[in-house]
C-alpha cells in the first residue's frame, strides 16, 4: 500500500512557469495538488528566457487568443499574488516587408482583434518612429501591438508558487519522477511512490521523455538556442520596442545601450548552431543598415521547448492515458501562455470546458504536422 501522505487528486511533473501556474490554479480551485520538481523551481527553461510576453502572433491566432486570455492575470498579479513582476512596457512591432505579406497578415488582424488583441495597422514612417534603426526603404507595412511587456520570470513562478503553498499545494523540489503508470496513477520518483487520480505533464522540453515512461507520444523535445547581444550602439538606453521580422525570423528588443537579437530558425539539422549564428550576422544589417559593422556576441543560451506545429500541447490523454493531462512545448512563448494553462488544466481536470477551442494544441494536430 502506498503511503498516504503520497496521495493525491492531482500530480503535477514539472515546476517551471507551467507547473507552478497550473498548482496555483488548481489549489484556488480547492484541489489536492502535488507538484515534482526535479531541480529548483523556475531554474529550467523558465530562467532563460528574453523575460518578455507578446499578445500578438500574426498567424497564429489560436496562439494569441491564449495569451490575450492571459493579459488580465499578469495586470492583477501584484496585487493577487502580493508579488512585484516588475511589469514594463515594451511593445511589439511586426515588419512586413512585401505586399503579399502585408495583405495576408492585414486579412488575419480582424480575427487576432476578436479574440481581444489590440493592433494598429501602420506605415513604414510610422513603424520607423517606433524603432528609429530600421530601414523605411525595405518596409511595406507593420503592425503595432502595444501589450507587450517585459517582466520578471523569477518573481512570476514565486509568486505563483508561494500562493499554491499557502492553499495548501505541496510543491517538492529536487524530486525526480523516474516511473509513471498511466492505468494507477503511480509515480515512481527518487523521494519515494505517489499516487493520483490525475497527473499533469509540465516537464518543458523533457516532457517527451516523461510521457515515454508510460508509453504515451507526446511531441516535444529540447532545442539549443541562443540570444545575442550587439556591441553597444547608442550614448543612451536603445530603448525600442520587440521588433519581429517574421520574413528572416530576426527578433531584437533594446537592452541597455545594446540591442538583444534572436533569430527564430527551428530546426534539428546537425551543426544548427553555426549556421544559425551566420544567419543571424547576415540578416541582421539587411533590416538594420545602420548596425551594418557592429559585432554580434553570445549573450546567453537554453534550451527551446519545441513542437512539430510551434504550439504548445495542451490537453488530456485518451484511451488508457486518459488519467494523464499535459501542458508543454510552449516554443518561445511558455511566459505569455502561463496564466490561461493554469484555468486549462484546472478546467479540464475537473471535467469543465475550458472555454478554448484546443484543437490547435492536441497531440493529434502536432503529430500530422511535418516536424521541424
Ligand atoms: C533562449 C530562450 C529565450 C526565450 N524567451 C522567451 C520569452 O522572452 N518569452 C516567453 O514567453 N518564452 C520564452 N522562452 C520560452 C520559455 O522559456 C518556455 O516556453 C517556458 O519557460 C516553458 O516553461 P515550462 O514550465 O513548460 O518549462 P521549464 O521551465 O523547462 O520547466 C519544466 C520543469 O520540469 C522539470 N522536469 C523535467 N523532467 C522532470 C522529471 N522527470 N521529474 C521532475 N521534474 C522534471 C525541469 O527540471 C523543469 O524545471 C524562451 C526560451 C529560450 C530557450
Amino acid at each position: 500500500m502506498p503511503d498516504r501522505k503520497n496521495q493525491t487528486e492531482l500530480l503535477i511533473i514539472g515546476g517551471g512557469v507551467i507547473g507552478v501556474s497550473i498548482a496555483y490554479h488548481c489549489a484556488k480551485a480547492g484541489i489536492d495538488v502535488v507538484l515534482l520538481e526535479k531541480e529548483q523551481f523556475g531554474t529550467a527553461t523558465t530562467s532563460q528566457t528574453a523575460r518578455a510576453f507578446r499578445t500578438y502572433f500574426p498567424k497564429k491566432v489560436h496562439d494569441s487568443e491564449l495569451a490575450a486570455l492571459s493579459l488580465a492575470e499578469f495586470r492583477s498579479f501584484a496585487e493577487k499574488m502580493d508579488t512585484d513582476l516588475a511589469l514594463a512596457e515594451l511593445g511589439l512591432l511586426t515588419v512586413l516587408t512585401s505586399p503579399e505579406q502585408a495583405a495576408e497578415i492585414e486579412a488575419l488582424l480582424p480575427a487576432h482583434r476578436e479574440v481581444g488583441v489590440n493592433l494598429e495597422l501602420l506605415t513604414a514612417d510610422q513603424a520607423c518612429e517606433y524603432n528609429p534603426w530600421l530601414d523605411p526603404d525595405t518596409i511595406e507595412a507593420a503592425v503595432w501591438s502595444p501589450d507587450s511587456y517585459r517582466l520578471k520570470p523569477e518573481a512570476m513562478v514565486k509568486g505563483y508558487a508561494d500562493a499554491a503553498e499557502k492553499l495548501g499545494a505541496r510543491l517538492l523540489s529536487g524530486t525526480t519522477v523516474t516511473g509513471l503508470d498511466a492505468r494507477t496513477g503511480e509515480v515512481t520518483t527518487t523521494r519515494g511512490d505517489f499516487t493520483a487520480d490525475a497527473v499533469v505533464i509540465a516537464a518543458g522540453p523533457w516532457s517527451g521523455e516523461v510521457a515515454k515512461l508510460t508509453g504515451m507520444e507526446l511531441p516535444v523535445w529540447g532545442q539549443f538556442a541562443e540570444l545575442l547581444h550587439t556591441d553597444p550602439i547608442s550614448e543612451s538606453d536603445t530603448d525600442t520596442p520587440f521588433t519581429f521580422h517574421p520574413v528572416s525570423g530576426l527578433k531584437t528588443m533594446g537592452m541597455g545601450k545594446s540591442f538583444l537579437v534572436g533569430l527564430e530558425r527551428i530546426s534539428k539539422q546537425k551543426g544548427m548552431r553555426d549556421i544559425w549564428f551566420k544567419a543571424a550576422v547576415d540578416e541582421l544589417p539587411k533590416w538594420y543598415p545602420k548596425l551594418e559593422n557592429v559585432e554580434l556576441h553570445s549573450a546567453w543560451t537554453g534550451t527551446l521547448d519545441v513542437t512539430p506545429t510551434k504550439s504548445a500541447l495542451i490537453g488530456r490523454g485518451e484511451g488508457e492515458h486518459e488519467r494523464i493531462l499535459f501542458a508543454a512545448g510552449f516554443t518561445g512563448h511558455g511566459l505569455a501562455h502561463a496564466p490561461i494553462t493554469g484555468r486549462i488544466i484546472r478546467d479540464l481536470y475537473r471535467g469543465d470546458r475550458p472555454g478554448v477551442d484546443l484543437s490547435p494544441f492536441s497531440v493529434a494536430t502536432n503529430l500530422a504536422a511535418k516536424p521541424a
